[in-house]
């Protein structure tokens, strides 16, 4: 059964550091015309422009740990009440817990919406391992040393259970093999996507 093409698309990316997410993100975003939001990138812009709340979250930033839930969810908000964001967004990074799962569900509902789709783009921890690592020689970075990075995939593999459990109890979760071309990856997602109704914009 094909199910009827929709113009909306509230959509939310999940994947390890290393899964391609931002990258795919952007070709997600442009294809279905709607702006890419991400706690991480607006944190970072606040802080390089020494806003308020810039000074607020750069202490919490550099230790890697989570900004409150009031604060994320308010400038989530914002953000998603912005005209641009009006058809559909795609969420990158929020939300981030079990209580910020909550909070954007029911400020959603009570705009009458929800997410339509959550991608999660699965990747083997090895497999993020062994990119991490390579970016960390190519970028020769190093901060990244391979503690770092079992640590931020111990967070990030603790943090998201519990969001695809939500959302999977609601049937919205596709999982995408994270592996391959990015091409491929890329028309993998089109595919789920597409396969829900949801309606691409722009040939990408
Ligand atoms: P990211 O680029 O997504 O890894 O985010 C960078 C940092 O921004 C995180 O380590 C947190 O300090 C903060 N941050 C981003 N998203 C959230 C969120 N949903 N809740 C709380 N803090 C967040």
């Amino acid at each position: 059964m094909t199910a009827s093409a929709q113009n909306t698309a509230r959509l939310l990316i999940v994947g390890p550091q290393g899964s391609g997410k931002g990258t795919q993100g952007v070709r997600i975003a442009e294809a279905y015309g709607i702006p890419v939001i991400s706690t991480g990138d607006i944190f970072r812009a606040h802080i390089k422009e020494g806003t308020d709340l810039g000074k607020q979250v750069t202490a919490v930033l550099d230790t890697g740990d989570l900004v409150s839930d009031e604060l994320t969810g308010a400038l989530v908000r914002d953000r998603i009440s912005q005209p641009d964001a009006a058809n559909g967004f795609l969420l990158d990074g929020y939300p981030r817990n079990a209580a910020q799962v909550v909070h954007l569900d029911d400020f959603l509902a009570a705009q009458g919406t929800s997410l339509d789709a959550v991608i999660l783009l699965d990747v083997p921890r090895e497999e993020s391992i062994q990119r991490l690592e390579l970016r960390a020689t190519e970028q020769g970075r190093a901060d990244d040393t391979p503690e770092a990075i079992s640590h931020r995939l111990d967070i990030y593999e603790r943090e998201t259970a519990p969001i695809l459990e939500a959302y999977g109890a609601k049937g919205i979760v596709d999982r995408i093999d994270g592996v391959g071309g990015l091409d491929e990856i890329t028309e993998r997602i089109f595919a789920a996507l597409a396969a829900r109704g949801l309606a691409r914009t722009a040939a990408v």
